[in-house]
């Protein structure tokens, strides 16, 4: 009688699999354009919704070297002049007062403290110069069934039973990342209890390119400088009041939002969908497993008060991208202990800092009683005189460390 055979799953062999078509790992695939590595990059969405992205309300304001990174990817390149908005200062203000602490470039380089450009054209940008690489296949209506690594080999089968083998996996499925999940590794979760409501708003004031962060009593509002006359607008409130502030027909919405911000920006008018997103942070045990590292909001989720999440997942991108690379040139296994223990601990220097210094001004900052308000309006008068705070914040957002910003 014949041995019964089993039955091949269809196969194929990768150097890398990137579990994640987002901003992170779309981002990760460019970076080893020229790494010589073949790379499988797997999503659930459809080629359509990663290649021409609808607007989400986003506006990721970026720092110099997350500039210098995309620029380095040729992914910069592809966005349009207009669709970059500098910010040129940026204030703080809290509860009712008119007091603000505020940051400009200190030095005599007259260019901008960062720059926004909306999340869409971001992934856009991101998906088209990836599109143009020889080395990387992508997988879409792809979701990943199981995940698995022995000393050998890692291996990722995806829903419909194909499996991809490779030397490394890298997870970059978001903060609530199924991939990470499937490794056995858990993740701080914080739940915020607020929602953020983003739109973008025409108005007859002056936005004179200035990022401004209101931290009321109750709830944050903050304006982003796009073109003239427009800016983007995040209100952070307890989720409690979040949709019925949502739902407030057009008119009586900018008048609110009016209200909310003095009158600071005249006459407002809303001019795109608004967008509400849960807040929910989340911190990985771990960010490497075996021929496995996580990346991006699968490594780290941030709050997106301080503006440091897509900036965060550039950083964690280049790190890893730079030992896997040095693994490459030194004909060593790009999934071993050697590469990814020296990105664990890089990552982590960088990464913790921000995300408990987030956390912290959150928990001030959301803070209403008495003292706390003390508190509150303390820490912005002590920042505004303390010129090495003002230079340290200034430094991180426009400084690019030469070795990055090198071709
Ligand atoms: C309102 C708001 C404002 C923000 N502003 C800023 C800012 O000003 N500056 C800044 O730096 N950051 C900002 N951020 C943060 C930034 O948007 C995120 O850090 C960034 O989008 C993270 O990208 P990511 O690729 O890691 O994750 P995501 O964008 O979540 O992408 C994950 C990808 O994985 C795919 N996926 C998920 N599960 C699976 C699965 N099981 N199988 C296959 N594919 C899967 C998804 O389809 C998606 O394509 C903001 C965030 C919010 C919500």
């Amino acid at each position: 009688m014949p041995t019964p055979q089993a039955h091949a799953l269809p196969s194929t062999r990768k150097d890398i699999v990137i579990v994640g078509a987002g901003p992170s790992g779309l981002s990760l695939a460019c970076a080893l354009a020229n790494s010589g590595l073949e790379v499988a990059l797997v999503d659930q969405q459809a080629e359509a919704e990663i290649a021409r992205p609808a607007m989400d309300g986003r506006d990721i304001a970026m720092t110099h070297l997350s500039q210098a990174l995309l620029q380095r990817m040729r992914v910069w390149q592809r966005f349009a002049p207009a669709h970059i908005h500098p910010l040129h200062e940026a204030t703080v203000q809290n509860g009712n007062s008119v007091y603000a602490l505020h940051f400009e470039r200190g030095d005599k380089d007259d260019a901008p403290l960062g720059y926004l450009v909306a999340n869409h054209r971001i992934r856009e940008a991101l998906y088209a110069q990836a599109n143009t690489l020889p080395n990387v296949t992508c997988y879409f209506e792809s979701s990943v069934r199981a995940v698995d690594s022995n000393t050998q080999e890692a291996t990722v089968t995806l829903a419909n039973g194909m499996q991809i083998h490779a030397a490394l996996v890298v997870a970059a499925d978001s903060r609530f990342s199924a991939t990470r999940r499937m490794m056995g590794i858990g993740a701080r979760m914080r739940d915020y209890g607020r929602v953020m409501i983003v739109c973008n708003m025409a108005h007859t004031g002056d936005h004179r390119h200035t990022a401004q962060e209101c931290f009321r009593y109750g709830r944050t509002c903050a304006i982003l400088p796009l073109g003239s006359g427009e800016s983007s607008i995040v209100i952070t409130v307890p989720a409690s009041r979040a949709s019925a502030l949502a739902a407030l027909p057009p008119e009586r919405f900018a008048q609110e939002v009016e209200r909310m911000l003095d009158h600071r920006l005249g006459r407002m008018t809303l001019i795109s969908e608004r967008f509400s997103y849960p807040l929910v942070g989340a911190y990985a045990n771990r960010l490497i497993g075996r021929r496995f590292a996580l990346i991006g909001d699968a490594a780290v989720g941030m709050h997106p008060v301080t503006a440091h999440g897509y900036n965060l997942a550039l950083r964690s991108v280049d790190t890893l991208a730079r030992q896997i690379t040095l693994a490459v040139k030194a004909s060593r296994d790009i999934g071993s202990p050697w590469v990814l223990h020296p990105y664990e601990i890089r990552h982590q220097l960088t990464a913790r800092p921000l995300y408990d210094a987030t956390n912290l001004i959150v928990r001030v900052y959301t803070d209403d009683k008495p003292i706390a308000k003390l508190a509150r309006s303390a820490a912005l008068r002590i920042g505004n005189s303390l010129p090495p705070f003002k230079h340290w914040v200034t430094h991180g957002l426009t400084h690019t460390p030469s070795q990055t910003a090198r071709q």
